[in-house]
């Protein structure tokens, strides 16, 4: 079925992403697995091509598109090539930009957005901590008011972009008394002193993506630095969990497409007892489901973003598509292992490595668990 929810103006951006990854990415990518980051140069070449700062307004050097589906156009071209990649750009052009574009005074986002757009200011996101991530009201990073700076102490895990970022939002307990309601959002900068990395962390998967330990050791943050309102941090995420969720959904999807059809490819080729592999009428019946269940689940994914679009999409609704998308994902994948054989357990393999970076499509960003207490709740359960 043909997807409707792009025009011309679309596919014409697409092919400046395919482009992108075809001269840029694809041939560095085992440089990047073996650094576990992409490098600076890959940012830059980004901002060059204008693909990091399209949601930023133009006078801050962005393209001011009011618009998610150029941004998920570029999402789904990264994720054919590998999940690490549209992960890293997604935590810094979807994730972090709505909190710049919307929370920011304008002397912030003069500081910030130029270099932002430009691939000279890396940025990630903190919220997770070692002590949990499912329960972010529980978090237990903390700043302390001291005259005109807040003293940040604690620590974070898992943060994308983390050890290569040159701004961080973190999240930190402000005013322990209210719970949920004493949470403030910080723009910590690479080199304030007490702010350290840890290693990059060594993951199942996705070992293009820098994935890193951050600690806070009497961090100096200047008021200057604070994100919106003091304690108003955690409704904050809380409004911007919808977009993360639903680049998420689409990356998931893409992300198994792309492996189901060269699969499909494979076993046309590929024979066994003087047949290709894919005619034996188990394997068929097996792809035609998963062909149906990706399609199907992409039906639902391109509805909420047509929603998005119109700035009505429910969170509920970003949870379903995107546990739903993660479990399609992974059973894509799997699958797939299946059909390439031996073949499919060497990482050489696309489609060994697909299987592997996909696992975590339903732990982060909200775990599968999560999105289904969401959508319990809005049952009234
Ligand atoms: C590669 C990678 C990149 C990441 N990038 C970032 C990032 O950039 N920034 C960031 O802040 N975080 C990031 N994360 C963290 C991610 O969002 C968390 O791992 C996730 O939210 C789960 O938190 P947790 O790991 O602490 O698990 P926990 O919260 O300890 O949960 C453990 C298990 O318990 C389940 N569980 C928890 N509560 C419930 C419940 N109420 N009902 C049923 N089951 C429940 C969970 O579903 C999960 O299966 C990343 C994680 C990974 C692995």
């Amino acid at each position: 079925m043909k997807r409707t929810l792009f025009d011309d103006d679309h596919e014409a951006f697409r092919d400046t992403c395919r482009a992108f990854v075809d001269r840029h990415l694809r041939p560095a990518q085992e440089k990047h697995i073996a650094n576990h980051e992409f490098g600076r140069d890959m940012w830059l070449e980004m901002g060059k091509q204008g693909l990091l700062g399209l949601s930023i307004p133009e006078e801050y050097g962005g393209s001011g598109v009011d618009d998610p589906r150029f941004s998920l156009v570029l999402a789904e071209e990264l994720s054919k090539l590998a999940f690490a990649y549209s992960s890293c750009v997604g935590i810094h052009s979807d994730c972090v930009a709505p909190y710049l574009v919307d929370l920011c005074t304008t002397e912030q986002k003069e500081r910030w957005l130029p270099r932002f757009c430009t691939g000279e200011l890396v940025t990630a996101i903190g919220m997770t901590e070692p002590s949990g991530g499912s329960d972010l009201a529980a978090l237990k990073t903390t700043a302390v008011r001291d005259g005109d700076d807040w003293i940040l102490n604690g620590s974070k895990t898992f943060i994308t972009n983390g050890y290569s970022a040159d701004l961080v939002l973190v999240a930190a307990r402000t005013s322990p008394e209210k719970k949920a309601r004493g949470i403030t959002l910080f723009a910590v900068e690479a080199g304030m002193p007490g702010f350290e990395r840890g290693r990059k962390l060594d993951k199942v998967g996705q070992p293009e993506a820098d994935t890193s330990e951050l600690f806070f050791a009497d961090v100096r943050v200047p008021a200057a630095n604070v994100i919106g309102e003091v304690d108003s941090g955690f409704v904050y995420m809380m409004q911007r969990l919808t977009t993360e969720r639903m680049g998420s959904a689409v990356n998931n999807l893409s992300h198994a497409r792309q492996i189901l059809d060269e699969t499909l490819e494979y076993v046309r080729e590929r024979k066994a007892f003087g047949q290709p592999i894919g005619s034996f009428q188990a394997n068929k019946f097996r792809l035609a489901e998963l062909v149906t269940s990706s399609e199907v689940a992409q039906a639902f994914v391109d509805a909420c973003v047509l929603e998005q679009v119109e700035h009505r999409l429910t969170p509920v609704d970003a949870a379903k598509a995107k546990w739903w998308t993660a479990q399609v994902q992974n059973e894509v994948l799997d699958a797939c292992v299946q059909l390439y054989g031996g073949y499919g357990y060497m990482t050489e393999y696309r489609v060994a490595r697909a299987w592997q970076d996909a696992r975590v499509s339903r732990i982060w960003a909200g775990s599968n668990e999560i999105m289904k207490e969401l959508i319990g709740r809005d049952l009234g359960l």
